[in-house]
């Protein structure tokens, strides 16, 4: 408890920003993620995500299972459906300077892009599963997390939408927080000795009070 935190590791999708699959998907083939799922070939959006084929191979994966897809589609509603989650971009940029704001997100190569499009200076370093060719809560991310952060687990903090993740952060000895909203991730931060101010203040006026559109979509399909 007394090692001083150096850098706060951010899950991207539905903990950052608003998670566009399912809808990509669907756009894509025509099914929802349940029909998909049991068609589809298992395995294969986590080697996607671990870097062990690459794009062309996993919609070729779709063809030769018989699904039609139009991959120009997903992309497009992925792009659409993708935004910040209320209240992270002022609690992100009052980090700025005072940890190391990094992600640590399953996701394949389209990482780079949504870092560009979307991210931009809010976060400090950009790091995947695509990067470390393992993904949460395996093990091994974690390790490889910490390995390019060059640091120890009790230096870093990690946030996560889904409960598994976060378990598996734990396992390590990170101290991780399951994300539910800005506002409730800053009680946890103050907990842990971030000194943030307690109410998300320039979020307040422009959402009128509505809840954090994070948690709309519920459970996804236990890849993400
Ligand atoms: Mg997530």
């Amino acid at each position: 408890m007394s090692t001083t935190v150096r850098a706060i590791a951010f899950d991207v999708m539905d903990t950052l920003l608003t998670d566009p699959f399912r809808d990509a998907l669907r756009a894509a083939t025509g099914l929802t993620l349940t029909e998909l799922s049991r068609r589809r070939r298992p395995g294969l959006w986590p080697a996607f995500e671990r870097g062990e084929i690459d794009e062309d191979e996993f919609w070729a994966a779709f063809t030769a299972d018989g699904i039609p897809c139009d991959p120009a589609a997903f992309h497009r509603t992925r792009r659409a459906g993708t935004g910040w989650i209320t209240g992270m971009p002022p609690l992100l940029d009052e980090l700025d300077g005072r940890l190391r704001r990094v992600t640590a997100s399953n996701y394949p190569v389209w990482i780079h892009e949504v870092a560009d499009e979307h991210l931009g200076d809010r976060l400090d370093e950009v790091i995947a599963s695509y990067h470390l060719g393992a993904r949460k809560p395996e093990p091994a991310f974690y390790h490889g997390l910490l390995e390019r952060l060059e640091l120890p687990p009790a230096a870093v903090l990690f946030v996560d939408d889904r409960a598994e993740n976060v378990d598996g952060a734990r396992e390590l000895g990170i101290s991780a927080h399951r994300f539910v909203d800005a506002a409730t991730l800053r009680v946890w931060l103050r907990e842990h000795g971030v000194d943030v101010v307690g109410e998300p203040v320039v979020d307040v006026e422009l959402s009128g009070g509505d809840p954090p559109q994070c948690d709309d979509l519920g459970p996804v399909s236990g890849e993400r």
